[in-house]
């Protein structure tokens, strides 16, 4: 007997809905990319080309659009001999310095045998470099920094744009392409460089669920077999997406997860709405655990007081009332309490994860307002992820039954109870 056999009844093309799969068309933004491609024009017509700026919560589809206008562009400038089109693509997630993006983009363009180092140059020699070997090659070069809100000082963002301008550059033509996922990073820029970065802006706006619906009927015609979802399948999976951020990304994940849990059954060959609500749990977890796992231990602190406090019915809560539990639990884990201040930090951080929500209060007639917090995620979720400072504080009285199930380890059931 075989170990591994095929099961392929009900993925035709599971890889379709994988992050790396470039649909042939994109669905429902034919405003967006018609102003994107009136912006690349001046490249077919041998200008010089604009810079544009794309920016969009994620999930978008700007990075879609832009692989999708640009392997276009490739394919039809090749249709004319005078014009001579070099493509970058950096993500610049990774790429948190101008010095770094330097250094990256002369090593794009230069062959392997002439790579240059990515520590010790001057940044001004590392841009000389940049602007020789653009006027070397010559033609029309167009450099995408997608996610370039990650890029923290905006020299390169002033430099590239304006290379012309600033005559670093006489031969070579060149055009950046900048995609933001955030929107305060426009906002945030400089004057100088947001006009020339921006000199051409397109908006994304987040997914309806109808948009969200199309995207999805026409993944899932590349990646299931005919007749494998059920009706309801694929609308709840755009209601999900549409509610959460309208991010197509998210839908996809959630269509393949509902898939791969049906899969995983024997004897099932259609995807139900029962595997969509188990693959949204899934994916919720697995979100959650990541953005706990990322915090610090302080951030872990204050998250299991405001659990144990909102078991015990006192959320929302201010965070001044937070405070004695959270002393209460740093202690007990042989830590330094922070200062109210920082531990507010905290709070901020996980409403900024949507495990807590936060509620503006007027004070009354002396003006002012505060805030409360109350918890705002499944109590399971959180207790699985919250396992290590479980160990360092202990057991709190108010989530012993909660413990009752499978999370309790044989390590917790040993630890130190305490109200
Ligand atoms: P962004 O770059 O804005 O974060 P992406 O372009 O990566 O978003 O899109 C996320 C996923 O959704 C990708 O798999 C992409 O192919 C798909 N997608 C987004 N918009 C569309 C669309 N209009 N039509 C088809 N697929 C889309
Ligand atoms: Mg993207």
């Amino acid at each position: 007997m075989s170990l591994f056999e095929r099961d392929t009844e009900i993925y035709r093309n599971r890889d379709a809905l994988r992050e790396d799969y470039q649909p042939a068309q994109l669905v429902g933004r034919d405003e967006e990319i018609q102003m994107y491609q009136a912006a690349l024009q001046p490249v077919i017509n041998g200008e010089q080309p604009n810079n544009v700026f794309l920016y969009g919560k994620t999930g978008v589809g700007k990075t879609a659009a832009t692989r999708y206008l640009l392997s276009h562009l490739e394919e039809d400038a090749s249709e004319y001999d005078d014009i001579d089109l070099r493509l970058t693509f950096l993500n610049c997630d990774g790429l948190t310095s101008s010095y770094q993006i330097a250094t990256r983009l002369v090593n794009e363009l230069r062959d392997e045998t002439n790579q240059i180092s990515t520590t010790g140059y001057p940044r001004a020699t590392v841009y000389e470099m940049l602007w020789d070997d653009l006027d070397d090659l010559g033609g029309t070069n167009l450099i995408v920094l997608d996610e370039v809100d990650h890029v923290e000082d905006d020299s390169i963002l002033y430099q590239l744009p304006r290379a012309r301008a600033n005559n670093n550059l006489s031969d070579a033509k060149i055009g950046i392409i900048g995609i933001s996922n955030d929107f305060s990073f426009r906002d945030d820029l400089s004057p100088k460089v947001k006009s020339s970065l921006c000199e051409q802006e397109i908006h994304f706006p987040a997914y309806d669920a109808s948009d969200l619906q199309k995207i999805l009927e026409q993944r899932a015609a590349v990646a299931f077999h005919d007749d494998v979802l059920d009706d309801a399948v694929i609308p709840l999976c755009a209601a999900y997406g549409a509610k959460d951020a309208g991010d197509a990304r998210q839908s996809i994940d959630l269509l393949m997860k509902a898939g791969d849990l049906a899969r995983e059954e024997a004897e099932t060959t259609t995807v139900a709405e029962t595997h969509v609500e188990a693959g949204r749990h899934d994916l919720e977890r697995g979100r959650i655990e990541e953005g706990i796992s990322g915090l610090t231990q302080h951030g872990h602190l204050v998250l299991y007081s405001l659990l144990t406090l909102h078991l015990q019915d006192e959320t929302p809560v201010r965070s001044r009332d937070v405070r004695p539990r959270y002393t209460n639990f740093a202690q007990r884990a042989g830590r330094d309490p922070l200062v109210p201040r920082r531990m507010r930090d905290h709070l901020a951080e996980l409403a900024m994860l949507g495990l807590v929500s936060v509620t503006e209060r007027n004070e009354g007639r002396r003006g002012g307002t505060y805030r409360e917090y109350t918890l705002d995620m499944d109590i399971e979720l959180i207790l699985s992820a919250l396992d290590e400072v479980l160990d360092d504080v202990g057991i709190h009285d108010s989530i012993q039954e909660h413990l009752l199930d499978e999370d309790v380890t044989d390590e917790n059931t040993s630890l130190a109870q305490f109200q």
